[in-house]
């Protein structure tokens, strides 16, 4: 597997974005060479092997870099000055109270998508899809018109890749759920030793021998269960910023015991 990526912070236009695709591209990478079966099918993208079940692995990568755990230890100026926790609130409660509304605009990509293909095929006319779009965007996100338009979307247009965007909504409940769990016995997840190993033997090698389901079974003990993602969602400002430093000392205070800085 190959990506490329310029995360070169110095660099210009090489910020957060690429940094993003790098830890995204990266959990793709970790996931299929860990694929520890008796045959290729076992690690490749097609049928059986979910979108869910892959992008799970990714986005659990890239949202790390969300969190001050990380920001703290990575984030630093060119004189090596640690962001301060004003840029991490900041950046907080930008993101957080439209947590709901990034989940739904994914949401609305596949109820768009199941009721466009259950049209019937005479019914399909420039101005009937429109009305379809607005009407879903005002279901769904409560907006006359979304910002990001439905149809420019490319997944809807390569073949492929069609009635495939809930796969992302899932891997986020899946990436919440995981979190929860490592959260829920360790405490911390940035530079985790512990993450790394049980990622690779429940989510990583058996490949696509496992139903996505089966995987999470495996690790959290608990089957697909998207309350974690609602959590996270219905957070206010205050407390997801509580939750943040709470997890950075107590990550501090075990990475100290292990004497790593
Ligand atoms: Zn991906």
């Amino acid at each position: 597997m190959a990506f490329t990526s310029n995360a070169k912070p110095n660099q210009s236009g090489c910020g957060y974005r690429e940094l993003n695709t790098l830890f995204h591209e990266g959990g793709h990478a970790a996931h299929f060479a860990n694929v520890r079966q008796n045959a290729p099918c076992f690690a490749q993208e097609f049928a059986p092997t979910t979108m869910a079940y892959a992008e799970t692995q990714s986005m659990f990568c890239d949202s790390l870099l969300g969190d001050a755990e990380w920001l703290k230890t990575y984030a630093k100026d060119e004189n090596e000055n640690v962001v301060p926790d004003e840029v991490i609130k900041a950046m907080i409660s930008v993101g957080q109270p439209l947590s709901a509304y990034r989940e739904r605009s994914i949401l609305v990509v596949p109820l768009f998508e199941h009721k466009l293909y259950a049209m019937d095929e005479d019914s399909l006319t420039p101005e009937s899809i429109t009305a379809l779009i607005r009407e879903t965007e005002k279901a769904v996100l409560g907006v006359d018109v979304a910002s990001r338009p439905i149809l420019a979307i490319p997944h809807l247009l390569t073949h492929e890749y069609a009635c495939a965007y809930h796969g992302y909504l899932l891997a986020h409940m899946a990436v919440y759920q995981t979190r929860a769990y490592f959260i829920g016995q360790y405490g911390y997840l940035s530079d985790n030793p512990e993450i790394g190993p049980a990622l690779a033997k429940h989510y990583w090698n058996p490949g696509n021998s496992h139903t996505h389901d089966q995987t999470l079974r495996n690790l959290t003990g608990e089957g697909f269960n998207p309350s974690y993602l609602a959590e996270h969602c219905n957070q206010s400002t205050d407390s997801a910023w509580q939750e943040q430093t709470e997890r950075l000392a107590r990550r501090n205070k075990r990475l100290k015991n292990r004497g790593v800085r």
